[in-house]
This record gives structure tokens, C-alpha cells and sequence, in this order.
């Protein structure tokens, strides 16, 4: 406790620290019909819907336009319901919160006629929530209400405690005014008003402080066109001369209420007061709107109730007196202008501009309730804009601070209003939607409860005791002075006699004196119990004070704890937030994953084909590559046996026409060298005997005569005589013939070999071939084997032996053709006949790989490496 002295600790600015809202109540009323027989549009179907049936008229003109027609609720009242059910559920709530220091506003909202001051205030025996809520509150803090002037408006939407002595004085001041009726003793109701609440109905808020004590304020305002009048305000009305009410401003107090600057705030100490205070403004303001030409469905009307309560002193005997320990809550009940469109009010001339401005503050507040919901629901911080219209300025701290708002939509079912009721209802829907910080509850006082308790008991213990010292005079009220006076002595008649009377004053001395002694005794007494009472005192308030630091100690403790969870709270909110974007995100990657697997599973399968096919590609190239392979060895061989075979041939051939030129050139040489010899012969006709022989016989010996042409080449002879290779190619035919020539010792060969040469020094092949005649013609080609200088064998042929053989029938004709010659040589067709059958068979084994020509040059035989 932050306290001075014995004053117990400040209040907390009553400044919502609440962070929970509660959405605007929001409450629908139907009226009943005017006339049973009127077209009926709205039904309701369950306690917290209306269905609205647009009327026959309108279906047919707009089609569709009409569908969505059920409103919902907190709560619907049907036609049936009584003033009483509807307090019980709209307005005792906020009486209660107004007893425990909670600020309320309730207003009705509706169409003119439908029933908002019929709700708000009522009627003489059905009583609107207006007089209800006053008789509640009464009832509530009757017994603990303080004395008039005890608590004081300041001129600052405050409340001061004013000591008992001024409020004494201000009483007395109040008292000597006769204007105003003494409440409490005067019962006389204004009929005008009788029987707004019968007694049965009163009701009773629960939990009330009773140490506490309560006094109750109202005021009445009006706003017509968006001028705030005071009804309350005390104004010498002129009847010949009206002046014009004067308008109130709005202000702002300490604690950001908005409060009409100097507003009448009338104090009432019971609900016949209090409704006799409303009834006063209500008949200013008819009163107002018939001098001044106005409709009062265009005007707003707030009736607030204040209440005001402090704890009483530790004493229980006084109000505190400390201006921070007073809490003022107070319950706006505001009964709106028509909420319909201008068109409707039948406004005309000077009045359109004021319906217009009537309008324009239920506008505002439309728009308010717009933005507020808007700010809410989406988060933004839209400006609301309360200042355009006092309405809404009067109650910005409603809706931006705290305090319960509830709203009565009266709704008329008639046909008429359809479409008035339809804009009303969509107003309704969106304004429940709005949300209004939970007022907090009141902290306590620092003063130990049951004060006001035990004060009674201990005046009461007072009176008793002073009561034994004689009894109180017949009609005099048991005040403690009367008491206190009563039991002194009475005082003997003090009227002197004359001048010597002497009995008189020494018997009105000594009675003096005697009340002197019991005052003094009483002083004693009284001090001694004074003193008593005050030690006791001490302890208790030293206890009290230790547990007011305990408590502040610990509430120090619970707003540290608070700030903490607070935090946390926070912290958790955000990572809350954060935790769910990054869920989003996760749950976004997730599915990029997804897709990249699935590209990345399809692109493996196709890798894995591609590989596949790659693989099946690289087998069949090495397949082809191993095929290729073998054609081009197989090819490159073929073709190397080819080349080889072909270069073989044509140096066979070369060197045959070598050889054949050679030859020539020899027997050319031969036949030179001849004709200087006896012996001179030519080779020709050598040959030309050589053929005789062959018709006749084969020669025994084919070697012709004459000595060899190089007998220093020439293999020396063995004893056994020449020994000669027989070449005897395997395509020779088997003529058998007659004449063979017979060659012993000879080696036989099909095919020329150097072994078979390097051996023997003669030659001899045994050629077939056809001659021109069709006939087989044998030629047996002879030659000397040399050693030539390289190692190798050369064959040498020296002569040529023709055998044919001779069909008897052709042998004439060939016989002739072959003596044809002029001089009975054979012709030179014959001798190039032989070369070339000579060349021909040694090109016959040109082809094989041991031709005789090539043997002949004696060329080892060499391959490439
Ligand atoms: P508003 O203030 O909305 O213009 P009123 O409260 O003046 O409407 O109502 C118009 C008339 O309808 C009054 O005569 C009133 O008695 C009557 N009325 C309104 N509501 C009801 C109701 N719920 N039950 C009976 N009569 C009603
Ligand atoms: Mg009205």
C-alpha cells in the first residue's frame, strides 16, 4: 500500500489493462402490430432469430433481391415479452457492473414507432429499463447510501468528498430552498408517471460493499442536430420570451471519458427521485421541441446514472476522505433518434437540414461500428471516427476503453417499415461483431471489511450504555446529545425572586456543580475508553498495516507474475505465428520436394533406359567392331595374297619376256657363233629336227649335240651320267603315247623345287598343250640347271622337243599347212607359237607360289616381315 498516514493506497487509473473483449450485445425486440389486420414481415422463429418475409408488394417488385432474411442474435423478444423479462436479461447485468464500479451503455436502436422509448422508458405500470435499472440500483445500495453532499461533482467528471460539515451546510442551503421537495418524506408521485415498477418486481444486485458508501447522480442530455442540451440545467423558463437552450460541450477527463462540460449532475437518494428527476427533463424537453418546432424522433436522449462510492473510514463511520479513493462508474441509457432515411421523416424546408443532421450521427455511428469491426477483424488501426458526431464522441470510450455496451434493436413488424427494418438488422448484425474490452474488477481497499458493522454495534453499545444513565424524555428523538443531556441532574428552576433571593443561585450553583463533577467523571470515563478504543485501534491498524504491506507485497509479486505470463503469452502468440508460417513453408518445400523426386525418379528410370540402350549399343559395336575386325584381317589378308600373288605374277611374267628375250638373244648369239664353227647349225633347224623326231620317235636324248654354252657353269657330271629333274605338272594328261622320253635317275616333280635343282644339272618339262589343229601337242622344254651367284638355281632352256600326236585324217592337212613355208622352214607363226606356249606354261606356275621363274633367278624366297 502506497499509503500516507492511514490513508489507504491509490486506486489504479481506471484505464482498461484488460486484454479480453466481449463482443457488443446485441438484443432484438419486436413490437406487436398497430392493427391485427396489418401485413406482418418479420417472424420470430427461435429465441435468438427473426426471419423477415419481405411484403407482397416489394417480392413483386424486386425478385431476389430479398433472399437472405434471418437475423440472429444474443437474444430475440417476441411480441409477448414484458418489461420485467427484458430487464432481467438486457439491463440487470449492467446494473450489477455499475455497483461494482463497471461502466455500461445501452442504447435502443429503431425505426420511429418501434418501440425504443417504449422500451427505454415505458409507460405508467410497465416501466421501462430505465426506471427498473434506477429501483435496482436503490435497492442495491439503500441501506449504505451516504448522506446528501457528501460526495461533490467537481466540475471535472471527478468526485470529491467533502468533510461533514460542509455537507451539513450544503444540506441546510438545499433545505431552504423550497423549490425542491424533500424527497424522503414526500410520497406524492406525479400521476404521469405512477407504477413504472411495482414493488413486487424490485430486484437486488448481490455482493454489494457494504463498507463502502454510495450515492447516486444523474443527468439528462439531449442531442437534436448535433447540439448537446442540458435537461436538467435550472432555467427561469419565460413564457412570453423563450431563450434558446444553451448547448453543452464534450470534454475529455483524466481518464480519457468524454463528460458534458458542466452538465447538471443531480443527486438522488431514491428511485421516485431519481424518475422524478428524468420526468422533470422529459417534460423540458417537450416542452423544447413544441417551442422550437422540433420532432422528437430526430433527437438522441441520454439519461446517465453515476454512481459514486468510497470505503468508509477504518472507523466505519465516515466516507474516507480522500478524492482517489472514490469510484465513479456510471450506465449511459440512451434512447436514439429514428434510425429511417430522411425521405421518410417528411421532412420538409428548415427541418430537412436537421433530419439530415440527425442522420448523420446515426451515420457516424454506423460508420464507427464499421471501422471498429474492420480494425478488429482485420488487424488494421483504421481512425474510428467518433469526433463527427456527438453521439458517437460521448461514447468513443465505450467502445475504445472498457465498459459493457448492449444494444436494443426495436423492430416494428409492420409491412411498411420492411425496408428500414432491413438496414437496421444488417446495422445490428455488424455491430455484434464488434468487440469491447471486459471491464476489470474493482481493486479492493486497503481497509480490513466488516467496518461499517462494527461501527453500528459500537454506536448502538454507546446508546445502550448512555441510555442507563436515564432514559430519554418523551418525545425527544434518542440522538447521544439527548442522551448525554438526559442524564445530568435536572437543573432546579433558576428564576430569581427578587433581589434577595439567595436560594435560587447557590441550590442552581450547586446543581452546576454537580453536573460539573458527573461531566468530568463522564470526560474520564469517556477518555478512558477513548484511550482504550484507541489502542486497539492502533494494534489493528498496525496488523492492518502489515497485512496492507503483505498484500501490496504480494500484488507487486502477482503484477510481476502478470507481466510475465503476459510476455510469455506474447512470445508464444509469435511463435505460434512463426511456427505456422514455417509449417506453411515446410509443407511448401514438402511439395517442391515431392515434384523434384518425382522429376528425379523419372529422370533415373530414363537414365536407366538410356544406359541400357547405351549398353546394348556398345555391345553391338563391339560385336560389329569384332565382325569388322575379321573382315578387314580376313580382307587385308586376301588382299595381301592377293598383292603378293599379283606382283609375284607380273615379276614372273616380267622376267619370262626377260627370260624368253634372253633366250632368243642367245640363240641369236648361238647361231651367230655357229656359222664361225664346222659346226655351225642354226637352232632353228635344229628344231626344225627336233619336230622330225617327235613324228618319228622321241629322241633318246633330247640334249642336242654341240658342247653346253657355258661349260664353266655347267654342274660337273656325276658317274652314273646327267641326272635330270622331270617336271611333269599334275594338269598333264596321260597321252599314252609310244615314245616317253626316258630319263633315269631322274627326280620326278609336279612342281619345280630347289631341292629337287640344287641336285640335279638338267631340266625337262613336260608341257601339254592344244595345238591349232585341235590336236594335244606334248613340247618337252629342256634346260641346264646353273648355280646362280646369289645361292639360288637357274634353269638355262637350251632346247625344245615337240611331240604330237596325229589324227590319220588331219595329219595330211596339218602336214601341209606346216610345209607351206617357201623355203621348207617352218613359218615364224610356229616359232612364236612355242615362245608363247613356253611363256604361257611358265606362267602357269607363276600362279602357284613356287614358279619355275621365279626359282630359275634363283630369288630366295623371302617374305616381308
Ligand atoms: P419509438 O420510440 O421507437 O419511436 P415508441 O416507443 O414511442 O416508439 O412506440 C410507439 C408506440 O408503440 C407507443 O405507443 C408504444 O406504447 C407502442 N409500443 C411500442 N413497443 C411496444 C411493445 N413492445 N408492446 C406494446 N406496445 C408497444
Ligand atoms: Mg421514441
Amino acid at each position: 500500500c502506497n499509503r500516507k498516514g492511514k490513508t489507504p493506497r491509490r486506486l489504479p487509473p481506471k484505464k482498461a489493462s484488460n486484454s479480453q473483449k466481449d463482443p457488443v450485445g446485441v438484443y432484438c425486440r419486436v413490437r406487436p402490430l398497430g392493427a391485427e389486420d396489418e401485413e406482418c414481415c418479420i417472424e420470430v422463429i427461435s429465441n435468438t432469430t427473426i426471419q423477415l418475409h419481405a411484403p407482397d408488394g416489394l417480392k413483386a417488385n424486386r425478385n431476389g433481391e430479398f433472399k437472405e432474411t434471418q437475423y440472429s442474435f444474443k437474444k430475440v423478444f417476441g411480441i409477448k415479452t414484458t418489461q420485467g423479462e427484458l430487464f432481467e436479461d438486457v439491463a440487470k447485468p449492467l446494473v450489477e457492473d455499475i455497483i461494482h464500479c463497471k461502466n455500461g451503455l445501452l442504447f435502443t436502436y429503431g425505426v420511429t414507432g418501434s418501440g425504443k422509448t417504449h422500451t427505454m422508458t415505458g409507460s405508467p405500470g410497465q416501466g421501462g429499463l430505465l426506471p427498473r435499472s434506477l429501483d435496482m440500483i436503490f435497492n442495491s445500495i439503500g441501506p449504505y447510501q451516504a448522506k446528501r453532499y457528501v460526495f461533490k461533482p467537481d466540475d471535472k467528471n471527478g468526485m470529491e468528498v467533502q468533510n461533514q460539515v460542509d455537507a451539513l451546510l450544503d444540506r441546510q442551503k438545499r433545505d431552504s430552498q423550497t423549490t425542491v421537495p424533500k424527497t424522503p418524506t414526500t410520497r406524492r408521485i406525479d400521476p404521469e408517471f405512477a407504477d413504472m415498477i411495482s414493488p413486487e418486481e424490485a430486484c437486488k444486485a448481490d455482493g454489494v460493499d457494504e463498507d463502502s458508501s454510495y450515492s447516486v447522480f444523474v443527468s439528462y442530455i439531449e442531442i437534436y442536430n448535433n447540439y448537446i442540451y442540458d435537461l436538467l440545467e435550472e432555467t427561469p423558463i419565460d413564457p412570453i420570451k423563450p431563450k434558446p437552450p444553451q448547448s453543452k460541450i464534450l470534454r475529455e477527463d483524466q481518464n480519457h471519458n468524454m463528460y458534458v462540460a458542466g452538465c447538471t449532475e443531480v443527486e438522488v437518494k431514491s428511485t421516485e427521485e431519481a424518475f422524478e428527476v428524468f420526468w422533470r427533463g422529459q417534460k423540458k424537453r417537450r416542452i423544447a421541441n413544441t417551442q422550437l418546432n422540433r420532432e422528437s424522433s430526430r433527437s438522441h436522449s441520454v439519461f446517465i446514472i453515476k454512481l459514486a462510492q468510497a470505503p468508509l473510514d477504518a472507523d466505519g463511520d465516515n466516507v474516507l476522505q480522500d478524492k482517489n479513493q472514490v469510484n465513479v462508474s456510471q450506465l449511459c441509457l440512451v434512447d436514439l433518434a429514428g434510425s429511417e432515411r430522411t425521405s421518410r421523416t417528411r421532412a420538409e424546408g428548415s427541418r430537412l437540414r436537421e433530419a439530415g443532421n440527425i442522420n448523420q450521427s446515426l451515420m457516424t455511428l454506423r460508420t464507427c461500428i464499421e471501422v471498429l469491426r474492420e480494425n478488429q477483424m482485420c488487424g488494421t488501426n483504421k481512425m474510428v471516427p467518433y469526433r463527427d458526431s456527438k453521439v458517437t464522441h460521448l461514447f468513443k470510450n465505450y467502445f475504445d476503453g472498457e465498459g459493457k455496451v448492449r444494444m436494443v434493436v426495436c423492430v416494428n413488424p409492420k409491412a411498411d417499415d420492411y425496408e428500414e427494418t432491413l438496414l437496421v438488422m444488417r446495422f445490428a448484425e455488424m455491430t455484434q461483431e464488434v468487440e469491447v474490452a471486459r471491464p476489470v474488477d474493482r481493486p479492493i481497499c486497503g481497509f480490513a471489511a466488516g467496518r461499517r458493522q462494527r461501527n453500528q454495534a459500537f454506536k448502538e453499545e454507546l446508546t445502550r450504555r448512555l441510555e442507563e444513565r436515564g432514559g430519554p424524555l418523551d418525545g425527544e428523538s434518542p440522538t447521544v446529545l439527548n442522551q448525554l443531556l438526559q442524564s445530568f441532574p435536572p437543573l432546579p428552576p433558576c428564576e430569581i425572586s427578587g433581589p434577595n433571593d439567595d436560594v435560587t443561585l447557590p441550590r442552581l450553583i450547586e446543581a452546576l456543580e454537580k453536573r460539573h463533577k458527573i461531566r468530568q467523571m463522564m470526560i474520564e470515563e469517556y477518555n478512558k475508553t477513548a484511550n482504550m478504543l484507541k489502542s486497539v485501534l492502533q494494534e489493528q491498524d498496525s496488523n492492518l498495516l502489515s497485512k496492507e504491506n503483505f498484500i501490496q507485497e504480494q500484488r507487486g509479486k502477482l503484477g510481476e507474475k502478470d507481466k510475465m505470463l503476459q510476455n510469455q503469452k506474447n512470445e508464444i502468440d509469435r511463435l505460434e505465428k512463426k511456427s505456422k508460417m514455417l509449417e506453411y513453408k515446410i509443407d511448401i518445400l514438402q511439395k517442391t520436394t515431392n515434384i523434384y523426386e518425382e522429376d528425379k525418379r523419372s529422370l533415373q528410370h530414363e537414365l536407366e533406359s538410356r544406359e541400357q540402350r547405351l549398353q546394348r549399343e556398345m555391345s553391338e559395336k563391339r560385336r560389329m567392331e569384332a565382325r569388322m575386325q575379321g573382315i578387314v584381317t580376313d580382307s587385308k589378308l586376301k588382299w595381301e595374297k592377293e598383292c603378293e600373288r599379283r606382283v609375284n605374277a607380273k615379276q614372273l611374267e616380267m622376267q619370262n619376256k626377260l627370260w624368253v628375250k634372253d633366250e632368243k638373244l642367245k640363240q641369236l648369239k648361238a647361231i651367230v657363233t655357229e656359222g664361225k664353227t664346222e659346226n655351225r647349225q642354226p637352232q632353228r633347224p635344229s628344231r626344225e629336227k627336233d619336230k622330225v623326231p617327235a613324228k618319228r620317235s622321241a629322241s633318246p636324248s633330247p640334249v642336242p649335240t654341240g658342247p653346253p654354252v657355258r661349260p664353266l657353269h655347267r654342274r660337273s657330271h656325276s658317274a652314273g651320267g646327267e641326272r635330270w629333274v622331270d617336271h611333269k605338272p599334275n594338269t598333264n594328261v596321260d597321252l599314252d603315247t609310244v615314245l616317253q622320253p626316258n630319263l633315269p635317275n631322274a627326280i620326278k616333280v609336279n612342281a619345280p623345287s630347289e631341292k629337287a635343282l640344287s641336285k640335279c644339272d638338267k631340266y625337262v618339262l613336260t608341257h601339254q598343250e592344244v595345238a591349232s589343229d585341235g590336236e594335244i601337242q606334248t613340247k618337252l622344254i629342256k634346260g641346264e640347271v646353273f648355280k646362280t651367284r646369289g645361292g639360288g638355281q637357274a634353269v638355262q632352256f637350251t632346247d625344245i622337243e615337240t611331240l604330237k600326236q596325229e589324227n590319220p585324217v588331219a595329219a595330211s592337212r596339218k602336214r601341209r599347212s606346216s610345209e607351206t613355208g617357201p623355203d621348207g622352214e617352218p613359218k615364224e607363226g610356229d616359232w612364236t607359237d612355242v615362245e608363247t606356249r613356253c611363256s604361257v606354261a611358265v606362267e602357269m606356275r607363276a600362279g602357284s607360289n613356287l614358279g619355275p621363274g621365279y626359282q630359275h633367278h634363283g630369288y630366295p624366297k623371302r617374305r616381308k616381315p
